[in-house]
């Protein structure tokens, strides 16, 4: 929790900090996203004519399973952070709780709305055999793959016009 009294009771007054946040594990899109390390939020808070502002950077990683594969993936995120303290006159933004706003939540609901659909262990990352579930990027089976069944049923297609 971050504390504003000073800024709420002072117009014009600047608060800067420095946080850290370790998040419990979460489940998001059928995986689970751990935090390892804490990410960080620096910025300041301040009060404009009423209005109270927080600027931040949020920088940090975390860990979840590889989309294709299943195996360790981890995702890197920094960004810039904005967002208004909702109180008297002012609805909108983070809640105020007593002269409190809990910072690393709304910062987390940043972090997870921001997460691209797909987190991949390397750009390349070849995944599981549809057909054995072998890790194709430690090992190589000897199912027939897919595109060559692709080709295979081209091949069948023209074939046929052919003979038409
Ligand atoms: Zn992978
Ligand atoms: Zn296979």
């Amino acid at each position: 929790m971050l504390d504003l009294i000073d800024v709420l009771n002072n117009e014009g007054c600047l608060y800067k900090f420095s946080k850290e946040y370790s998040p419990e594990p979460q489940e998001f899109m059928g995986g689970t996203l751990r935090f390892e390390e804490p990410f960080t939020v620096t910025g300041h808070v301040k009060n404009m004519q009423g209005a109270i502002e927080i600027f931040a950077n949020v920088k940090g990683s975390l860990k979840t399973e590889c989309a294709r594969c299943g195996d360790d993936a981890r995702y890197c995120f920094s960004f810039e952070y904005f967002d208004e303290v909702a109180h008297e006159g002012y609805e909108d933004g983070i809640e105020l709780i007593g002269t409190k706003i809990d910072l690393g939540g709304a910062v987390l609901g940043e972090i997870l709305s921001n997460l691209p659909m797909s987190i991949l262990c390397k750009p390349d990352c070849k995944g599981l055999c549809p057909k054995c579930g072998a890790n194709l990027n430690n090992t190589t089976c000897n199912c027939p793959s897919v595109e060559s069944d692709a080709v295979w049923e081209k091949l069948k297609l023209l074939n046929l016009k052919d003979e038409v």
